[in-house]
């Protein structure tokens, strides 16, 4: 089968790999119908070191289970399934208190010898704890939707779920990236009522807005922290959710969150230390956030999807094929496109 290998920064290639076969009565093999490129495939893909090996890649991938192990129940061969980023038991203490990215018998796609999202196929290990039923046919107008509860969606509703949104709480989004926008989903799905989203791009925040944004504030660091200051009576909002990961923005988190709030961040930290001394501690701010157990989250989001009440899909605005997969990652990395869908 064809599998998308990264060599380093910048090479992204599409190579011929051994087909995935069982090896473990826990495992299934799944066709691969709709992967995504993620954000967080472009942390290695700006800088990992040049390999001749190179590694697999991609960890979001619905699609259909063309093979299953003898301990694997509650799936059939013909199942439409989708995988959350990380797999696992579902089943030991950590997954049965909902973090399943805790699992003791659980891990990464891509990472030794378990195969990426970013192929025609996938062996899944763990395949019952992992792999969620998804009732409709493989052709369905809802996989762009249905394939967001791998990672994206999940991760938003993680950052509005961790930083305790309700209806009496105001919020401040960091990012217009498709985490962002996913968390203004959340966070509009949690009842909050002011939703400010932090972002430049404005297709971006036009989607966010019909997500359920109220405020969109363009500027930038400190005039980004007065703007939001300003439309909040000087005192920030009750809860922030940083989508981004840099420094930058988790500065501006604490900036604008207001005293005895919550900051939730769920963009992976690309940076070694949070700045979180005496002057946030005298404010009484809470961090919070995370790596999002996706698992946990897709029964619970599931039926919100299916039923078209949220379409968290409408992030994908790029379709590519897997030949094209490098052309996808180009175009996430200029940010001409917000969130690539790649069909295998
Ligand atoms: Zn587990």
């Amino acid at each position: 089968m064809r599998a998308t290998i990264i060599h380093g920064a910048g090479d992204i290639r599409v190579e011929t790999v051994p087909d995935p076969q069982l090896r473990a009565p826990t495992d299934a093999v799944v066709r691969v119908v709709r992967a995504c490129i993620c954000g967080s495939d472009l942390w290695p893909y700006w800088s990992m070191p040049a390999s001749e090996q190179g590694e697999r890649i991609g960890h979001e991938f619905l699609g259909v289970v063309e093979d299953l192990g003898s301990e694997v129940s509650g799936l059939a061969k013909g199942d439409l399934v989708v995988a959350p980023f990380v797999w696992a038991d579902n089943t030991c203490e950590f997954c049965q208190e909902g973090l399943q990215t805790s699992c003791r018998h659980g891990g990464m796609w891509g990472r030794n010898g378990v195969d990426g999202g970013q192929g025609e196929a996938v062996r899944v290990p763990q395949a019952q704890g992992t792999l969620v039923k998804l009732p409709v046919a493989e052709d369905s107008a809802l996989l762009s939707s249905l394939l967001s509860l791998s990672d994206v969606f999940p991760t938003g509703y993680h950052c509005a779920h961790t930083a305790g949104v309700n209806p009496r709480t105001t919020v401040t989004v960091i990012g217009d990236g498709a985490v962002g926008l996913s968390a203004v989903l959340s966070a509009k799905r949690l009842g909050a009522e002011r939703i400010i989203l932090m972002g430049h791009h404005k297709d971006r925040t036009d989607l966010g807005l019909e997500f359920g944004a109220t405020d969109i504030v363009a500027e930038r660091s400190e005039q980004g922290v007065e703007k939001v200051r300003e439309l909040t009576g000087g005192d920030g909002t009750h809860r922030v959710l940083e989508c981004v990961g840099l420094r930058e923005a988790i500065e501006t988190a604490f900036d604008v969150v207001r005293d005895g709030g919550v900051v939730s961040r769920v963009g992976a930290p690309q940076y070694p230390e949070v700045p979180m001394g005496f002057g946030v501690f005298m404010r009484n701010v809470t961090l919070t956030g995370g790596v999002a157990p996706a698992r946990a989250y897709i029964d619970e989001l599931l039926p919100d999807v299916l039923e078209g009440e949220i379409q968290p899909g409408r992030v994908f605005d790029r379709t590519v094929g897997l030949d094209e997969v490098s052309d996808g990652y180009r175009a996430m990395a200029d940010r001409s496109a917000l969130k690539v869908l790649v069909r295998p």
